[in-house]
């Protein structure tokens, strides 16, 4: 399996303390059937900075450690940006890194408590550029549980999203995990990733999050977003379905 959002570089931000750790988050990441994993450190969230040049250092440290530990897992390239309104100027400073570094895709963090009023204009302007948004764990904002209708919106103009496995399984709380399950319903969601942080909170639980998609909606379902993750690692085209929407009923003549 892959997983696109994770916290496995030591150092770096809120994620393992030491290499030991690191390497024990990746047995971990192993054993839960994970083969391909991106490391998309914070940046730009007010406490960690990870501009470009550093993660792709990291990385190619810690995939030489990993080989040189027999531990069969790659880490891809990655970084969780948190938007902000220069976000324009640091793309410029070549401090952006998108996903594999192939300039498609990145993952975008919004602040947990709104939607700033400015999101609608970043997603155009970096769509514009050829990279689409994937807006991570739309579940856990509450600007989203407030007013539903502006993820559709951002959604209906080309941003993608990914629901973290954890909130699948309830371990953000029962307003999460079905605000989870209305997001996928509705056709928002494309993408299931951990956003792993230790091997203890916030782990590997990729299947567990899969198996609960298969239980609640069936198989098809589940590959739809397995899938994903691999046309995403490949470089090929995604084809994503389109959002499930109910036209609201207009002074009752619908
Ligand atoms: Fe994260």
């Amino acid at each position: 399996m892959i997983d696109i959002h994770c916290h496995i570089l030591p150092y770096i931000d809120d994620g393992p303390n030491s290499y030991d750790e690191a390497l024990d988050m990746a047995k971990g990441a192993v054993e839960a059937g994970i083969t391909h994993l991106y490391a998309t450190p914070h940046h730009f969230n007010g406490r960690f900075e990870n501009k470009k040049d550093k993660i792709i250092e990291n990385v190619a440290i810690f995939n030489d450690k990993l080989q040189k530990e027999n531990i069969p897992l790659i880490i891809h390239l990655g970084q969780e940006l948190r938007i902000h309104r220069e976000i324009f100027l640091t793309y410029e400073l070549d401090e952006i890194l998108t996903l594999d570094n192939k300039g498609k895709y990145l993952l975008l963090e919004l602040p947990s408590f709104e939607v700033p009023t400015y999101t609608h204009d970043v997603i155009y302007e970096l769509l514009l550029k050829g990279i689409t948004p994937i807006i991570v764990h739309p579940e856990r904002n509450k600007g989203f549980m407030q007013d539903f209708d502006e993820l559709i919106k951002i959604v209906q103009r080309g941003a993608l999203t990914q629901i973290t496995s954890g909130s699948l399984i309830g371990h953000f709380g029962k307003k999460v995990k079905s605000f989870s399950q209305k997001i996928i319903e509705k056709q928002l969601a494309h993408f299931i990733a951990t956003d792993a942080h230790s091997t203890f909170t916030r782990r590997f639980s990729l299947q567990e999050g899969y198996d609960t998609i298969s239980n609640l909606y069936g198989m098809q379902q589940m590959y739809y977003f397995k899938e994903n993750a691999e046309i995403l690692l490949s470089g090929e085209n995604l084809s994503i379905e389109k959002p499930k929407i109910t036209r609201k009923k207009i002074l009752g003549l619908f």
